[in-house]
């Protein structure tokens, strides 16, 4: 059996004269966690719903589990739970009573309702608070009251769009938790501008920026490419900026005040050994010698605004 649980193609979304997804295609496979970069306004969200099936595609095709969305939408739906932006729960209802109400429109049969509504709670840490009224409860605890309704019939695909905008620092540890929990046994796309949610918890990453996808890699190759190419280091006695210079394989350098400097080098091995030399020679006093890797902030950055600038220098 394949384990393709998402295949997207060639995927548009126009909104009036807005070409909000711009033929996007991608893949998601049985235990990865695809976190779905881009800036406001790329069209996450558009995709999302698209995926979800609670928004039309202009054009495209969506396979879930094997299933076309647009000829089979009650099936292929089956498959897939999705938590909105803002969570769909009811806060005059308590977490049990949603929770089956949930279970109920997903056509959960009569006998299984019980199993499944104490099998989403424990999932998601909610087995205390079953009896609490929803309104009640912190923000993020509703929002796993949220996640327990999209993988209330055991999908294959849980969908989550920005589950952690608007949490605590505490609580956003322990949705991440969760989301790579749920990782194991699902399919996730997790949409968010966060970075670090995505370093987090995600296996795999695509950024979307004005309808398009600009990137798309796992995280693994993505940090093994990331190259080396700059150097932290720290003197007690300084030299000035040109005497670092005139070092080789130094090509430019930032300033970092009291005795610090960024350097940025061809190659990190020759040119640290080099200053190593440098400095006992010249005696400069190294204190701190750190390579620094590129950030996935620094390829997004690269990626979302090298084309805004292009459109606004059009
Ligand atoms: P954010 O991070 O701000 O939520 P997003 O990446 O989710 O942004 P979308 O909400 O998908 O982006 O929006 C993509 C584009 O489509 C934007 O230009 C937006 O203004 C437009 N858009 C979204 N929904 C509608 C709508 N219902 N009607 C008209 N235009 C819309």
């Amino acid at each position: 059996m394949s384990d393709t649980l998402i295949k997207i193609e060639n995927l548009h979304r126009y909104y009036a004269d807005t070409h909000a997804v711009k033929g996007i295609s991608f893949e998601l496979h049985q235990g990865q966690v695809l976190g779905f970069l881009g800036p406001n306004g790329a069209g996450k969200s558009t995709s999302m719903q698209m995926i979800s099936g609670v928004l039309a595609p202009s054009a495209g095709r969506i396979l879930i589990n094997g299933i076309d969305l647009l000829d089979n939408p009650r099936e292929a739906k089956n498959q897939t739970g999705y938590l909105p932006e803002k969570p769909p729960v009811y806060p005059e209802l308590t977490v049990d009573e949603y929770l089956t109400y949930s279970a109920r429109l997903r056509n959960i049969h009569k006998s299984k309702l019980t199993n499944a509504v104490d099998d989403a709670k424990q999932r998601c840490g909610l087995t205390q608070v079953g009896r609490r009224l929803i309104g009640n409860l912190s923000k993020g605890y509703q929002q796993r009251v949220g996640i327990a309704q999209a993988i209330i019939h055991n999908p294959a695909v849980v969908i989550l769009d920005e589950p952690t905008v608007g949490l605590d620092p505490i609580q956003i540890r322990e949705i991440r938790q969760l989301i790579a929990d749920l990782g194991k046994q699902h399919g996730v796309i997790l949409s968010t501008h966060i970075l670090p949610e995505v370093q987090a918890v995600c296996s795999h990453v695509q950024i979307i920026n004005q309808g398009q996808l600009v990137f798309s890699d796992s995280m693994e190759s993505m940090n093994q490419q990331l190259q080396c190419n700059q150097l932290i280091v720290a003197f007690i006695r300084p030299p000035e900026e040109k005497f670092l210079l005139e070092l080789k394989g130094i090509n430019h350098l930032d300033d970092l005040q009291n005795g610090r400097f960024r350097l940025h080098v061809e190659n990190d091995h020759s040119t640290a050994e080099l200053i190593v030399s440098t400095s006992a020679e010249q005696n400069w006093g190294l204190i701190e010698l750190t390579p620094e890797k590129q950030t996935l902030e620094q390829i997004f950055v690269e990626l979302t605004s090298s084309d805004l600038s292009k459109e606004n220098a059009a």
